[in-house]
């Protein structure tokens, strides 16, 4: 199989210390596996976005030698491509009206029964899920098995206000790109069987998953965006990177002089084993905000 591995960031915020972690482990990955690595950015929620957010999370990535291949795809330009993947699901889908507000975190399957009957007003759409598990063999989590009715319930792919939902663009993306190699932080693990779903409906195979722990500060809260982490900090590419590698339970090559060096090693000695398990990875001061 050829190996396609992605990158693809939020756009609300410059690249935080997590993210650059999730970046890296991503790379490296491809890199080690001979394959190409993508960048996409998932612009899909103009209200949460930053305008300048793009161009500095690409300015951050080249500034720490964290090149990719092809063109970097903008998920807002690929409206068409997800209504076009939403139509040829339409059996699965039913229109819901129901206020989020009202709804449990397991949709109760309200709607559903109301399939063809025209919904009268704004209403997202949600996919119902087959009635049976999913699993996936994660790299560094190993078994995971969700059972889709119980414990996932029928998920929003197009929002009320006509927004395409995470769950249906990557998948969309990851397929049209023939993504084989999925790595990115733990904090996603949760739309891991959203989106088998979708790949069972769209009947492609899904690709291989390795789930990173992510950072969390020194009371447990995840480092994001949202928490105002620190944009990574690129004027000593050398020593974040480094950082980077230990935080991954990697090699982080002392005695190499240029951050591309640096990569290439650790690229060659990449190893997704000894990557720590989430409660010994704690981020360190410097990359929270006061
Ligand atoms: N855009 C998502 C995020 O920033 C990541 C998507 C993914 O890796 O599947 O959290
Ligand atoms: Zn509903």
């Amino acid at each position: 199989m050829d190996y396609v591995g992605r990158f693809a960031p939020s756009p609300t915020g410059p690249l935080h210390y997590g993210s650059l972690v999730a970046a890296v482990a991503s790379f490296l990955d491809a890199r080690h596996a001979g394959g190409k690595w993508l960048l996409r950015i998932e612009d899909l929620d103009p209200p949460r976005e930053s305008i300048d957010a793009p161009r500095e999370i690409i300015r951050q990535l080249l500034a720490l030698g964290l090149h990719w291949d092809l063109e970097v795809l903008c998920q807002s330009s690929r409206l068409k491509s997800y209504d076009d993947a939403l139509e040829s699901i339409q059996t699965f889908t039913f229109p819901c009206t129901c206020s989020r507000k009202a709804v449990p975190d397991i949709y109760p399957g309200t709607c559903r029964l109301r399939k063809h009957l025209a919904p009268g007003g704004p209403y997202a759409v949600r996919l119902q899920v087959p009635r049976h598990s999913v699993s996936i063999n994660d790299r560094c989590l190993g078994l995971q098995t969700w059972d889709l009715e119980k414990e996932v319930g029928d998920f929003i792919i197009k929002r009320k206000d006509g927004l395409h939902a995470y769950q249906l663009a990557v998948v969309v993306d990851d397929i049209h790109y023939s993504v084989s190699h999925i790595v990115r932080g733990n904090d996603l693990l949760d739309s891991t069987p959203r989106q088998l779903a979708l790949y069972e409906q769209l009947e492609v195979s899904p690709p291989e998953y390795l789930h990173i722990p992510v950072l969390v500060d020194e009371s447990g809260n995840k480092l994001s965006k949202q928490a105002h982490a620190k944009p990574v900090d690129t004027s000593d590419a050398l020593t974040t990177i480094r950082s980077a590698l230990s935080d991954l339970g990697q090699n982080t090559h002392e005695y190499s002089l240029s951050i591309k060096e640096l990569l290439e090693k650790a690229a060659s000695s990449w190893n997704p084993a000894t990557i720590p398990n989430v409660h010994d990875i704690c981020a360190p001061n410097a990359y929270l905000s006061n």
